[in-house]
């Protein structure tokens, strides 16, 4: 009798790109691939945070390397990702994951320009990576494309529709490419974090995050970047091959909760 398990479990060696990844969740997120012998293409918007990132896995002896571009620049996105097949030989996984918040009420004076930063980036920029990256995935053998949302893609909180509305927007987008996409053997998924402790919500008062998480979670604490970071690489593997067009809360118990 033949092995009964024919899918890997491995990422080694797959060329894997993450937005967002001099901080929080992008960084763990390189970290936890690199740990898994991927080779990882780091961006970010400023180059200083991903070279630390990228210092710490060549430290390790790992293989990453790192990219400065705004995801929300069409031109510069295309730029990159040409620049990363280049230097590592092809794309196989794509993690989606910057993003920016924005808690603001529907008349603030500075709505009309949160909105348009906050879809720029949490969502539209979305559509730039995975258009610069297909020809590249359509040669890979176990194409991926994660997508980071929220748990506010999921439900929603008051005076925050920029971002709540861009991260439905994420959810919707990964369920009609998953469609688009099938037919081709790409996966498309996303994740919905919960309260996480990242650059985003350092701002928030400890007491207030304790009380938050107390209140809203069933686990009863904040969620740290490793634990999304795992379950994306889970998403990412070649055996996770019939796993498409989901949305995963990584969010401790959060969405189940009633009321
Ligand atoms: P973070 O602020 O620690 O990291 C976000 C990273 O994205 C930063 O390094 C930032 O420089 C980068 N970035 C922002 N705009 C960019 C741009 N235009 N181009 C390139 N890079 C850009 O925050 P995080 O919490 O790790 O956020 C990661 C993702 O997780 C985001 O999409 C966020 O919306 C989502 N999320 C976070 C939480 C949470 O509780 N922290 C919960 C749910 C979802």
């Amino acid at each position: 009798m033949g092995r009964v398990s024919k899918l890997s479990r491995s990422v080694s060696g797959k060329v894997v790109l993450v937005t967002g990844a001099g901080s929080g969740m992008g960084e763990a997120t390189a970290y936890v691939f690199s740990d898994e012998g991927a080779k990882v293409a780091a961006v970010d918007q400023n180059h200083e945070p991903v070279e630390r990132v990228v210092s710490a896995i060549s430290a390790a002896g790992n293989t990453a390397k790192a990219w400065a571009c705004d995801v929300s620049d069409r031109g510069a996105v295309d730029h990159m990702v040409e620049s990363v097949v280049a230097e590592f030989g092809g794309l196989d996984i794509l993690v989606n994951n910057a993003g920016i918040s924005a808690a603001l009420p529907l008349e603030s004076a500075e709505y009309d320009a949160a909105w348009a930063r906050v879809l720029a980036v949490n969502l539209t920029a979305m559509t730039h990576t995975i258009r610069a990256a297909l020809p590249h995935l359509r040669k890979s053998q176990s194409p991926r494309i994660i997508n980071i949302a929220s748990t506010e893609g999921l439900g929603a909180t008051a005076g925050n529709s920029p971002y709540t509305a861009a991260k439905h927007g994420v959810v919707g987008l990964t369920r009609s490419l998953a469609l688009e996409l099938g037919r081709e053997g790409i996966t498309v998924n996303c994740i919905c974090p919960g309260p996480i402790r990242t650059g985003m919500t350092e701002p928030i008062p400890e007491e207030m995050k304790e009380r938050y998480a107390r209140q809203r979670t069933a686990l009863r604490r904040y969620g740290l970047p490793e634990e999304v970071a795992q379950m994306t690489l889970s998403f990412a593997l070649p055996a996770a091959s019939f796993l498409t067009g989901v949305a995963v809360p990584v969010d401790g118990g959060l969405t189940i909760r009633r009321a």
